[in-house]
């Protein structure tokens, strides 16, 4: 087992990180890759839960201001994460892991209904158990759903692995002289509306005292090196409070 300091994780991968080049939906090849890595980490011993989003697909609320209606909108945008967490479990076991899908809404004939005590028992059992569906509820993101997961269960940092290798102080695609940071407190991410996640998944790691790394997913070995506890992207953690 490598030398690791962190032995159960929540990955949270954005649904753009699937897309590869494409504009929209689900590159394989791409998919194959961020397995391959999730392999890595698995083969080191790491016990691991996944979030996927599912923006490379639909978001509710793009399709509200579209004119859909918000819920229907939501619902649509969590079942572009079954979509996606499908994908990814494909390639977990064509790359003979086992790996299974876990939902917050029920659709019995495609992957099974997420419930707290049997997603524990999978993930100490060294199965990669992606969650599907965020929250199962309208008016979240995959963000909160990560946040919520990864406290249900007990993972001991959250990574949210994205195309980007870090938070800046702008976006760092638009501007040149974006400055990344490589540590920030909840408050501060939250009272200078960073756009890291939305303000209730941030709460929620605050509240339950879940760190949080943001790094790039392109990356090759990042999450691994996370996991033995290098410092790579931005860290976000819980405001010291002064005894
Ligand atoms: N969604 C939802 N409730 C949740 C999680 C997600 O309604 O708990 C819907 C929402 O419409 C969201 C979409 O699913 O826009 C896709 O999730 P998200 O935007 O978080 O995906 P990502 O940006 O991570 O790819």
């Amino acid at each position: 087992m490598a030398n690791l300091q962190y032995k159960r994780l929540l990955v949270k991968l954005s649904g753009e990180a699937l897309m590869g080049r494409q504009d929209f939906g689900i590159d394989p090849a791409m998919v194959l890759k961020v397995a391959g890595e999730l392999k890595v980490l698995q083969q080191a011993g790491v016990e691991l839960g996944i979030v996927v989003g599912g923006g490379n697909i639909f978001r509710g609320a793009g399709l509200a201001e579209a004119g859909v209606d918000r819920v229907t909108g939501d619902h649509m945008g969590m079942l572009a994460t079954v979509m996606n967490a499908l994908a990814i479990k494909d390639s977990l076991l064509k790359l003979g892991l086992q790996a299974s899908v876990m939902s917050g809404l029920n659709m019995p004939e495609v992957c099974d209904l997420y419930t707290q005590r049997e997603a524990r028992s999978r993930i100490g059992a060294g199965e990669i158990l992606i969650f599907a569906a965020g929250t199962g509820s309208p008016y979240f993101t995959t963000d909160t759903g990560a946040s919520l997961r990864a406290i249900e269960i007990q993972a001991e940092l959250m990574i949210k692995a994205t195309k980007v290798d870090g938070i800046y102080n702008k976006d760092p695609v638009k501007h040149a002289d974006a400055v990344k940071y490589d540590h920030l407190n909840y408050d501060q991410a939250i009272d200078q509306r960073l756009a890291v996640m939305d303000v209730a998944a941030m709460i929620l790691c605050n509240d339950n005292a879940l760190d949080m790394v943001v790094c790039d997913i392109n990356e090759p070995g990042a999450l691994l090196n996370l996991a033995k506890g290098q410092s790579i992207g931005t860290r976000v953690t819980r405001k010291e409070v002064e005894k």
